[in-house]
Parts: structure tokens; C-alpha cells; sequence
């Protein structure tokens, strides 16, 4: 539970590195006062559909942010990569691998709202899947 609070708390600091513009400051000042400690993945759902709607306008189309989720996967990898693989970072390179993280996730559930999937739903059902296929499997794995 700490970890997911951790990974929350990050999520809202990304969103108020979002907002920017003085015209958003209001916004930011909701985020900053929100908890996001507690935060239920159908109430995330619901949050970045009222900001998309708010301050995004409207999302954009499916395919697009598709694409945008795979140009934030790979920004992940970037850090990734140098963090913990052989690439270095360049000078004056920031490293903030949460905030990838963040990214990533906000562009899944941006995805999640506008194709109508309940990431709970989704998740608990993804969990039994894994559970039935997975329960003996990785423990018979000599290599882990
Ligand atoms: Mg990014």
C-alpha cells in the first residue's frame, strides 16, 4: 500500500507539472490540496476524465493516444536504459523515472475512459487470469 500511495502522490505532482499557465493555476491548487493517497482506480478513472474535459477539451482520438502511450513507453525506456542499462545520461539530463511512470499510466487510462473499460474490472479479471495460469509456474522456475 505505501508503494501505491508513493506512486500516487506522484501522479498528482505530474499532473500540477501539467497545468503550466497562469490560466491554470486554480486547477493546480485543486490538485496540490487533493489526496491522491487513497485514490480508487475507478476514481482516477473518473479524475482524468474531468480533466481531459476541463482542461484538455476533449481526448484526442483513439489511435492518437495510442500512439502517444508508445512515444511515453518509450521515454520510459530512455530512462530506464540509463538508469539501469548500459546507455549513460547526457549532461544536463533529467532522470525522473516516476514521472515517466506517471505519463504512461495517464495516457492508459485516457485510453481506458474513451474505449469504455473499467480498469477495476479489467484488472481483478487480469489477476485471476494470471493467478490460474501463473500460480505453479514461476515457482517451478529454476532460473528465478
Ligand atoms: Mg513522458
Amino acid at each position: 500500500m505505501q508503494r501505491r500511495g508513493n506512486f500516487l502522490s506522484v501522479l498528482a505532482r505530474a499532473s500540477a507539472t501539467r497545468c503550466g499557465g497562469p490560466n491554470r493555476a486554480e486547477a493546480c491548487a485543486a490538485d496540490r490540496t487533493y489526496d491522491f493517497r487513497n485514490m480508487e482506480i475507478s476514481e482516477l478513472q473518473q479524475r482524468v476524465d474531468a480533466w481531459i474535459k476541463e482542461y484538455g477539451v476533449r481526448y484526442f482520438s483513439e489511435l492518437t493516444n495510442m500512439a502517444v502511450l508508445t512515444e511515453e513507453v518509450g521515454e520510459l525506456a530512455r530512462v530506464m536504459a540509463r538508469k539501469y542499462g548500459d546507455q549513460s545520461f547526457k549532461a544536463g539530463e533529467k532522470e525522473d523515472l516516476a514521472d515517466e511512470m506517471a505519463d504512461v499510466l495517464w495516457v492508459l487510462v485516457c485510453l481506458a475512459n474513451q474505449t469504455g473499460v473499467d480498469l477495476t474490472q479489467a484488472l481483478e479479471a487480469n489477476f485471476a487470469k494470471k493467478t490460474g495460469r501463473d500460480a505453479g509456474r514461476h515457482r517451478s522456475n529454476p532460473k528465478l
